[in-house]
Order: structure tokens, then sequence, then C-alpha cells
């Protein structure tokens, strides 16, 4: 079964992350639950926390925003302790290591196609 664990606190029933995750500004300081799923191991759910459930949405698509919290809890690998508060300090057991493409060294290298090729121009017209 997956658990969500704070180091100080031991097993927890949720933790939190913080909207400007995926909201930005818009919900910054806006805390969401993120919920084990005990029926189903490997599941989560992610919640609106109670106390941000409030008039603020009104004007907001809760729903649409609600998918893309849960969309980004595996890009996210520490988790908030409602506990402890304000500090990334619970691993987060549903983060996926992002896998690296290897486009990194191409756009390098390009980026010193781009160089070669400006300074050539320099010295031509320079
Ligand atoms: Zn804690």
């Amino acid at each position: 079964m997956t658990i969500i664990k704070c180091v100080r606190h031991g097993e927890l029933e949720y933790a939190w992350i913080d909207g400007y995750w995926f909201g930005d500004t818009l919900l910054e300081d806006m805390l969401f639950r993120v919920i084990p799923d005990k029926l189903h191991d490997g599941e989560y759910m992610v919640t609106i926390d109670p106390e941000f459930d409030d008039d603020y949405w009104d004007g907001l698509n809760k729903d649409k925003w609600l998918r893309e919290a849960k969309d980004t809890v595996p890009d996210i690998d520490l988790l908030i302790c409602p506990k402890c508060g304000d500090n990334y300090d619970v691993e987060n057991p549903y983060y996926q290591e992002p896998t690296k493409p290897p486009i990194e060294l191409k756009s390098m290298s390009w980026n010193d196609v781009l160089n070669s090729l400006l300074k050539k121009t320099d010295d031509k017209y320079g």
C-alpha cells in the first residue's frame, strides 16, 4: 500500500500541495490535499483543503483545477506535511522522475553552431 509519510510525524492521512505548482499566482498559497487511495494502490485523490474551499472558487472552474492538481502531483518530489506546515519535507510516493530527452546535448551543439556562425559574421563585418 502506498503511504504518505512525514519524517517527523510518520504516516499521514494526506499531504498538501500548493496551488502555485499548477495555477501560478492565481492559486498561490491555496492548499490541495493529496490523499492516498486505500482501495487502489498507487492511486490518489486530490481535493481542495476545506479551509480554502470558499467563495474564491465561485468564478473558477473547480473541476479543471482539480484535474490540473492531480496531473501535477507526479511532477513534485516533495509534499507539504499539514502538521509541519510550510516545508516541503514529505517524500511524494507518486513522484515520477522525468525522463530526460537527449535534446539537451543537441541544443548545446546547436548553440555552438549558432555562436560560431555569429562569430564568423562578426569576423567578416567587424
Ligand atoms: Zn510533519
